[in-house]
């Protein structure tokens, strides 16, 4: 049996019933890592030792958890304790965190196995995992494109058969968008639903944990473990979680979707816009209703993220200071050490970002800038409420393009603009995933959003498993070698 073929679902159920030893598994993708991450660059940090550790432990139990031999790998901005937690920036190349984040917990708490720490823009800003202060990571389906970003560690890790699953983080898109240019599913979701316990700030307003995967099913299992109320999170909501797994083929007789109208698709790259108007035909040939949207204040979403995120990251930041932890540089006094930590420390987009954030939040700005960007913030929040009064899921496509290429967006701006779409889910708190929809002409995946009332992933997670049954999208990304080519050509 080829195990890295299995999905997680599959995996975990053989590993449970026992006909399959997680270190079986493990071993796969520990060959799998061998074999191809020397190329995509996926990891910053594996943990194969302490991974075979477990799995060995978990075999030798008769009673196993809900995620028993689940291969997963954590963003390297989530912390474990033991294991160095970079968040690709050189200001924490060194820290080894003392404690683990809940989300790990959790995941560890039911058998799963972390296999290794991804890599990432620095600080998760960024949308290209070029801004790591160590290395890019390579998109798995053509090695002269980027990933996305910030999670851009784990969506390739999870599209190249290195890890089951992926946890990331998303504050503007950052699970979303890796996920759509690497052809695997992500998930933001509801604001307060998973704990952030243990994830390193960037902005506290906007930032969830989510997981990326293979399929719909795998998602909706990840995300069942990590979801619930975490004491240590004083934004995590004390709500029940449902069954997400099992109740997934259930579908309500009546599902009504917003799509945007075509002129609000000016300037998105043609075959987005065409494999997004598919999808609605598809939606309306299985009975969906569908209902077009005017959004007047989407086009407000992109400008306030660029205010409301670098002034929540540039607070964020401060601890950062070569005192307590982290990179501290020789100086002959306190200021001078404080600054030649962080000018040695910090990246250039991150020094961006508290640049802008500091300017956005002092006095005489403030109101000009932070100030309106929250009362943008929620005339958004209020459209949106209103749209779904009318519809049940509102759906656009993941990014304005496929992959690019790496080194091609050399302008920030350019490089915000990917967000466009992703933003608004983050400010007004809701839920939305990303699922691989088609191929490009030139054979690169594309990624349709679904957003959904708040605490909504249940219904999400049925209608993207419907979505998904119907669209069939097969990930070839397993016949790769290390040289970034298929098996069967030379
Ligand atoms: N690309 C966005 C940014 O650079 C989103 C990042 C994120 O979600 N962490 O801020």
């Amino acid at each position: 049996m080829n195990y890295l073929e299995l999905s997680l679902v599959e995996a975990v159920n053989l590993v449970r019933t026992g006909q399959v030893k997680a270190e079986e598994i493990l071993q796969s993708y520990i060959d799998r890592i061998e074999e191809v991450d020397g190329d995509i660059r996926a990891f910053i940090t594996t943990v194969f030792d302490r991974a075979l550790e477990r799995a060995r432990e978990i075999d030798s139990r008769k009673e196993k958890g809900r995620l028993a031999g689940a291969v997963v790998a954590v963003k390297d901005n989530i912390v474990t304790r033991g294991v160095r937690t970079t968040c690709a920036s050189r200001i924490l190349e060194n820290f080894v965190p003392p404690y683990s984040a809940t989300v790990v917990e959790r995941l560890e708490g039911e058998d799963a196995i972390v296999v290794g720490k991804t890599n990432l823009d620095e600080f998760a800003m960024g949308s290209s995992t070029e801004n790591s202060a160590f290395f890019p990571t390579c998109n798995p389906w053509d090695l002269e494109r980027v990933p996305g970003g910030s999670s851009g560690g784990s969506a390739a890790a999870v599209a190249a058969f290195e890890a089951m699953a992926a946890l990331g983080s998303d504050t503007g898109g950052s699970v979303r968008q890796p996920a759509a240019f690497c052809g695997v599913v992500g998930l933001k979701p509801t604001y307060g639903r998973v704990s952030r316990y243990g994830l390193v700030a960037f902005a506290s307003s906007l930032d969830q944990i989510g997981p990326l995967t293979r399929t719909v099913a795998d998602c909706a299992l990840i995300s069942e473990v990590i979801s619930g109320f975490d004491r240590r999170d004083s934004t995590s909501a004390d709500m029940p979680v449902p069954n997400y797994l099992s109740e997934i083929e259930e579908l309500p007789d009546r599902i009504r979707a917003g799509f945007l109208e075509e002129a609000a698709l000016k300037g998105v790259n043609s075959e987005v816009a065409s494999s997004y108007f598919k999808v609605r035909d598809l939606l309306s040939r299985l009975g969906v209703e569908i209902v077009e949207l005017n959004f007047p204040s989407w086009e407000l979403a992109l400008p306030c993220y660029y205010v409301i995120a670098p002034s929540e990251a540039s607070s964020n930041l401060a601890r950062y200071d070569g005192v307590r932890y982290g990179l501290r540089e020789r100086a002959s006094g306190l200021a001078e050490m404080y600054v030649r930590t962080r000018t040695a420390g910090f990246g250039s987009e991150v020094k961006r970002r508290i640049l802008l954030g500091t300017f956005a939040l002092s006095s005489g700005y403030y109101d000009a800038y932070y100030l309106k960007a929250t009362s943008a913030r929620r005339v958004i929040a209020r459209e949106l409420k209103s749209a779904f009064e009318v519809v049940d899921f509102v759906i656009t496509p993941t990014t304005p393009e496929p992959a690019f290429k790496l080194g091609e967006k050399q302008d920030p701006i350019s490089m915000y603009l990917q967000d466009y779409f992703t933003v608004v889910a983050n400010l007004a708190g809701i839920p939305g995933i990303s699922i691989p929809c088609g191929l490009s002409s030139n054979g690169l995946p594309l990624g349709v959003q679904l957003l959904a009332r708040p605490f909504d992933e249940n219904k999400l997670f049925k209608f993207a498993f419907l979505l998904e049954n119907n669209i069939k999208f097969k990930n070839n990304m397993y016949g790769i070698n290390n040289r970034g080519r298929r098996k069967n050509e030379n």
